[in-house]
């Protein structure tokens, strides 16, 4: 079955960025078309927490995206490396907000973007259903949908890839940290009062980001390392989570353990005539410092609004090379951000350890460049004067 009349624009995959982007768009005199090769009730058993950021709140807010009930706020933030001295804490009222971010289980937030998006004005959601094939012919792309009922040609003015992360290919600069991230929750003996921890090991960075009452865990390990971890019980676990993490805090117990495998993917180039790459489709980041979302949802709000601003074409090049060089500095200084962090506190060198130590007490001791770097963590590239 064929369409004639192109739609405005096809969106592929209905993660939190792809989700965020059809709400964006939604009721603004545009019919878009959002695939997604799962169900969308898929989503909610993902088992990771996101930290999303201030900045973020105020994004999804608007657009009816906002888990509040599900949120927890972050805040402080409290930023060391194990087995070495210095330490820095930042405080949301000193960066004059009232959190420095939320944390919500993925599954809560997509389910909350997902709500009601079939019927929102303009958008059709085709589920369980995948692209089989592109064609590139002057003012539209045509797209071949595999749907539960046949396939399906589609012309569309742009067609939108937030279909996560890639496959490896030359299209992407590729680097492997060599580093899986195990991902747990687990309960402390005292209450976490809205801290969230960033402690380095040599091994690699953990995260402890308050979830509900107690904790939601990245642990960072070399990936030989981290399979032996996920086949441990849930006590074999916490030892291994109170050597990692130190005395600050002790856990009683734990839920059960997921794994994601860590790389660094840059897309060389954001878009094609007519095409356009967004969230993790765009990026992928190492998870440190929380980065990955947030930057992806600030790729939907500029694209959304290089579309909104343009004429009626949508995937007019005007408007895609209006939302690259809007995004160049936030996603290159993301990326260079979490990897530089990954690379410098991944090791046990002692000079480095020790330079380590005196920029986190020389940040500590630094409210401007601590409240910078809270500031570049939640709005992103905006951040810089
Ligand atoms: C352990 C871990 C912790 C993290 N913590 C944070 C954090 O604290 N804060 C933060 O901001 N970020 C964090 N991130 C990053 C964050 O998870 C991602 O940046 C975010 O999920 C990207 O959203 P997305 O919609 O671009 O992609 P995804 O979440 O990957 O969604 C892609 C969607 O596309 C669908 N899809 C895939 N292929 C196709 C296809 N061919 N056709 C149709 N549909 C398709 C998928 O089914 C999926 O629904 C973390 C990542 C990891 C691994």
């Amino acid at each position: 079955m064929a369409d004639a009349t192109p739609v405005d624009v096809l969106i592929v995959g209905a993660g939190p960025v792809g989700l965020s982007l059809v709400r964006a768009l939604a009721g603004r005199r545009f019919r878009v078309v959002l695939v997604e090769r799962s169900a969308l009730t898929a989503q909610r058993s993902d088992p990771r927490a996101l930290a999303l950021s201030e900045g973020a709140r105020q994004i999804l807010e608007p657009l009816g995206g906002w888990p509040a009930s599900a949120a927890t706020a972050i805040r402080t933030i409290h930023v060391s490396q194990r087995g070495g001295f210095g330490r820095t804490l930042i405080e949301a009222a000193e960066c004059g907000v009232a959190a420095l971010g939320h944390v919500v289980h993925y599954g809560e937030l997509a389910s909350v973007l997902a709500g009601g998006i079939g019927e929102l004005p303009g958008i059709e959601l085709h589920e369980n259903t995948t692209v089989t094939a592109v064609i590139h012919g002057g003012d539209a792309v045509r797209v071949t949908l595999r749907t539960p009922t046949g396939d399906r040609d589609i012309a569309t003015r742009l067609l939108v890839h937030a279909e996560g992360a890639p496959m490896q290919d030359d299209t992407f600069r590729f680097l492997s940290y060599g580093q899986t991230a195990v991902v747990a929750e687990v309960t402390p003996a005292s209450p976490h009062s809205g801290r969230a921890w960033e402690r380095f090991t040599p091994e690699g960075p953990l995260a402890l980001l308050p979830l509900g009452t107690g904790y939601a865990v990245v642990l960072t390990l070399p990936t030989a390392h981290a399979t032996v971890v996920l086949t441990l019980d849930d006590e074999a676990f916490l030892g291994i989570l109170q050597t990692h993490f130190g005395g600050d805090l002790k856990f009683t117990a734990c839920g059960p353990r997921a794994a994601f495998p860590l790389a660094l993917r840059m897309r060389r180039e954001l878009t094609t005539p007519r095409q356009v790459w967004i969230g993790n489709a765009a990026q992928t980041l190492h998870p440190v410092s929380g980065q990955g979302f947030n930057l992806g949802l600030r790729d939907a709000a500029v694209l959304a609004e290089a579309i909104w601003r343009g004429g009626p074409d949508a995937g007019a090049p005007i408007n895609l090379a209006g939302y690259v060089h809007r995004r160049r500095l936030d996603r290159l200084t993301s990326a260079a951000f979490t990897d530089g962090l990954v690379r410098v506190f991944s090791n046990d060198l002692a000079p480095l350890r020790l330079a380590r130590g005196i920029g986190l007490a020389a940040l500590d001791l630094c409210p401007p460049a601590r409240r910078f770097v809270a500031r570049r963590m939640i709005w992103g590239a905006r951040a810089w004067p």
